[in-house]
């Protein structure tokens, strides 16, 4: 079955008139939605703990801000753009108590719907616009005049009125640009783990550390294997990007494609790991498990970004970048360095 994509002329912003919509959080998505829809013309209310670092940031952008109670109270729609485990307790004690009837609810990931850790009642709409691509490519790529897609889903609708609302926050946030496609919570939620678990970073950042340690392991310069097996990625990837893995392949020679192709490292057995993965994920194991340690004060995940924040690569990695002038460092504006200092955890912001 064809994927539905919608675009531009799908969707009408009028469907915001007279409406508010709340952003909770103002993290890598909360911070791009909030400017985004402003940039739009939608009326943006950010809420956030009155404690919180980021009540600044969006202050200094002209972003109104309000405590997430007020601001739920006042909106027709709002994102939730928190942390994934932390969205349930935020739901439950200050969202849904303040929800005006019939305001509709917005996820960027079906995560706490999909798992049931929030269950909203069937009189509000319930929507979803996840962006595919981090917080902070969404607003770099708007403010350039083109857009990150996104895929779009509907859980509940109550009122006949939630596509239409949905694809207008999607328009908003300068993803119709780019596309929309449709998609469920549960289709969402799954691929999405799936695909940051056994790919995108399980996959990626595992590969490419353990090939600095073999290099580096046989005697060779870690400067030499950074360049091998990390940094030229990028410029692979961005060939992939614009023309699949075909283009990425054309560009090399016939001596790497033949390696290519007959490399054995990701096999079959690697094909049966991922299917046990994805398991975990459609029963519900990989989410229980994180989200006990996140109630349990994450001592488990505390430790994990504590073993893997000194990756080997990173013992040459800030000198070797420093020699792309192009690459103006870590991050491409000054809220970006604000938050990202070479340390995986955020500067919590909270
Ligand atoms: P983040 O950690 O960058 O930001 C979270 C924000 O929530 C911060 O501003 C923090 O101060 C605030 N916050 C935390 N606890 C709070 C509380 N109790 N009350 C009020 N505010 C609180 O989060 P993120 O990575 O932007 O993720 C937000 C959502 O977007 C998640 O559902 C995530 O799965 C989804 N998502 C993220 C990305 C991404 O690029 N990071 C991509 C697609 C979807
Ligand atoms: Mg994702």
């Amino acid at each position: 079955m064809a994927a539905t994509i919608w675009y531009e002329n799908d969707a009408d912003l009028a469907v915001f008139n007279g409406k508010k919509v709340a952003i909770l959080g103002y993290g890598s998505q909360g911070h791009a939605h909030a400017l985004n829809l402003r940039d739009s013309g939608v009326d943006v209310v950010v809420g956030l703990r009155p404690t919180s670092k980021s009540v600044e940031f969006a202050k200094e952008q002209g972003l109104e801000v309000k405590p997430v109670a007020e601001a739920v109270a006042e909106a027709d729609v709002v994102m939730i753009l928190l942390p994934d485990q932390y969205q349930a307790k935020v739901y439950n004690e200050e969202v849904a108590p303040n929800l005006k009837p019939g305001a509709a609810l917005a996820f960027a990931h079906g995560f706490n719907i999909h798992y049931g850790y929030i269950k909203p009642s069937e009189d509000h709409p319930v929507f979803m616009v996840a962006p595919k691509g981090p917080g902070h490519i969404v607003r770099r790529e708007y403010a350039a005049g083109r857009g990150v897609p996104v895929v779009v889903a509907v859980e509940q609708d109550p009122d006949g009125n939630t596509w239409p609302l949905c694809l207008a926050y999607a328009k908003a946030l300068g993803a119709l640009r780019a596309g929309a496609i449709k998609t469920t919570f549960t289709e969402e939620t799954e691929t999405d783990l799936f695909g940051e678990q056994n790919v995108l970073m399980g996959g990626i950042n595992h590969l490419c550390d353990m090939g600095f340690d073999v290099l580096t392991e046989a005697g060779y310069q870690p400067e030499i294997a950074y360049f091998e097996v990390f940094h030229e990625l990028k410029m692979l990837v961005d060939l992939a990007n614009e023309g699949g893995l075909n283009k990425a392949r054309w560009s090399c020679s016939d001596t790497a494609q033949y390696g290519d192709y007959t490399c054995k490292v990701i096999n079959e057995e690697t094909k049966e790991r991922m299917k046990y993965q994805l398991k975990r994920i459609q029963d519900g194991s990989f989410a229980k498990e994180f989200m006990d340690d996140q109630a349990a004060g994450a001592p488990h995940f505390k430790e994990l970004q504590e073993e893997y924040s000194h990756p080997h690569l990173e013992t040459v990695g800030p000198k070797l970048r420093g020699m792309f002038s192009w690459n103006n460092g870590p991050a491409a504006d000054a809220d970006e360095a604000e938050s990202f200092n070479g340390k995986i955890a955020r500067t919590q912001v909270q």
